[in-house]
């Protein structure tokens, strides 16, 4: 019998990722917050968020919050644990005014545009993470965050039950 190595294909799923309201929930500032603790995640959101990582090695997480206009890129990915920093590929791109259509949904035309300048189909397996839903169209696949608390395990369900489908 001849075995003959079938190409692996990998299906990427994209989780486009906002971080406060959802990584940084706003519960932490009820109290002073120390500078160096600024840019620090929530430990339980966090862990929260990577174990559903952990659980679809396929997924891919483009950074689609503000803080991708305030940092460099490259100090975002060292905020995740280890094991899932070489995960975070990426930020969405900041749209030219011209090429803005509308103001409405924002982010979600930043998604298409990601997806359109690395080659992506306008039909990928792709997720956002917010706490405001509404930066999205209504039928676009949102797991959208309560911003006082942040990704809990409800959003972690939710998320797996996003990214199982397109297994
Ligand atoms: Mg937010």
């Amino acid at each position: 019998m001849i075995y003959i190595d079938e190409p692996i294909i990998q299906i990427i799923m994209w989780i486009f990722l906002d971080i406060d309201g959802v990584l940084v929930p706003e519960k932490k500032f009820d109290k002073p917050v120390p500078q160096e603790e600024y840019m620090k995640f929530d430990t339980y959101c966090l862990n929260e968020f990577e174990n559903v990582l952990r659980s679809f090695e396929q997924a891919k997480v483009v950074i689609s919050s503000s803080w991708r206009e305030i940092f460099p890129f490259e100090v975002i990915p060292p905020l995740f644990s280890p094991d899932i920093r070489a995960r975070i590929v990426g930020a969405t791109p900041l749209l030219e005014t011209k090429i803005i259509h509308n103001f409405q949904f924002l982010r979600h035309q930043e998604v298409m545009e990601y997806l359109r300048q690395n080659n992506q189909s306008e039909d990928s397996h792709w997720v956002a993470v917010d706490d405001i839903p509404e930066h999205y169209a209504p039928e676009a696949p949102v797991v959208a965050t309560d911003p006082y608390i942040g990704f809990d395990q409800n959003s972690a369900k939710t998320l797996s039950q996003y990214l199982g489908s397109f297994r």
